[in-house]
């Protein structure tokens, strides 16, 4: 067992950035990648929203730099997935695929948050192929086309308003007869003559040679006046909500009602689920970051996590 002075968890821009920072800082981290090598973006087509990038950039592309940036200062990068942790041990222990792999007497959570998709078999066949999660990441794609968002809450209104604002048209498919958004939200969404709002419908497949042209819809599954409904559409985004990935830090790390880690204003410090400081324990990215879920936020948000470690360290 390897005893580090830094330890981080997850390879997208939050621990990618920690990384290059802990490394520069001289705190010779290591670096878990986890089960998404480059983390959320990687599911994306091209991203044109990162600073630096003035022609855009490929996600693999621009997660590779990150991890090359982060090795150019002696970042040792381990493929595996962390499978347990005892935080409140000193030094903190991590379990790689089942083995006591590392002791090390800080760590930087950035584990990410994973969208929820519906599960339909269409879904997976056209990632990157007209399926997305993120408007504000792929909306652009889409100027002057036809577009579905699925949901019903502040997210899918909120992503049919920034849709509306680029395509021709966007039909907002939502399960139940109402919206569960705020009121304000809501009122937006009706009162956009560029949003046609389908309630009562359900997704049943995708359509489209190579890439998404169509969605086959039920229309009040079960009830008497059931019928398929077509729509011809260009894009389709799951807007149903995303589940932080911290199942592996309950009973250890304070978690907000919906699971993300709740962190200091600012410093990235995480507590124990008593309400205590969590000595040596931060967290940055999407895991703690519940409201704006984009990669350089998440990379500023890594790069303070590496900086408060460093200053932890020099404490002890
Ligand atoms: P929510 O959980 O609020 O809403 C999820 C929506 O997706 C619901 O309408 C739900 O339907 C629907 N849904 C879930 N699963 C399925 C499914 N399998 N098929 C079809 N529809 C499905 O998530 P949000 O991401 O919208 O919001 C999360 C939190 O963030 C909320 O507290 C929200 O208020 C907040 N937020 C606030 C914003 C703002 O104030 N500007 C912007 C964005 C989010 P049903 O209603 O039937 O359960």
């Amino acid at each position: 067992m390897q005893h580090v002075k830094c330890l981080i968890i997850g390879s997208g821009p939050a621990g990618y950035t920690a990384a290059i920072y802990a490394s520069r800082a001289n705190l010779q981290p290591v670096l878990i990648e986890g089960p998404q090598l480059g983390g959320q973006l990687t599911t994306t087509t091209e991203v044109e929203n990162f600073p630096g990038y003035p022609d855009g950039v490929e996600p693999f592309q621009m997660m590779d730099e990150f991890k090359r940036q982060a090795e150019r200062f002696g970042t040792v990068m381990v493929s595996g997935i962390v499978t347990k942790v005892d935080l409140n041990a000193s030094p903190k222990q991590i379990w790689v695929e089942d083995e006591l792999a590392y002791k090390a007497d800080s760590v930087i959570i950035a584990t990410g948050a994973s969208a929820k998709y519906l599960g339909l078999p269409s879904e997976q066949k056209y990632k990157g192929a007209g399926v997305s999660a993120c408007a504000t990441c792929d909306g652009f794609f889409y100027r002057n086309k036809t577009v579905a968002v699925v949901g019903g809450g502040d997210t899918a209104c909120e992503e049919a308003q920034y849709l509306a604002n680029l395509c021709k048209k966007v039909y907002l498919i939502v399960r139940k007869p109402f919206l569960r958004a705020s009121v304000i939200m809501q009122q937006r969404v009706m009162n956009n003559p560029k949003i046609e709002v389908l309630f009562e419908h359900n997704t049943v497949t995708l359509t489209g040679e190579g890439k998404v042209q169509g969605a086959d819809l039920v229309y009040r599954k079960g009830e008497i006046d059931e019928h398929m409904v077509h729509i011809d559409i260009d894009g389709f985004f799951l807007a149903i909500g995303h589940h932080p990935n911290t199942q592996l830090l309950r009973d250890q790390v304070a978690l907000n009602e919906e699971g993300y880690i709740v962190v200091k204003n600012g410093a990235q410090q995480c507590y124990r689920p008593d309400g205590q400081v969590l000595d040596g324990v931060f967290a940055a990215g999407d895991c703690a970051d519940p409201v704006y879920r984009q990669a350089v936020v998440a990379a500023g948000s890594g790069a303070k996590a590496a900086i408060e470690a460093d200053k932890y360290l020099k404490t002890i």
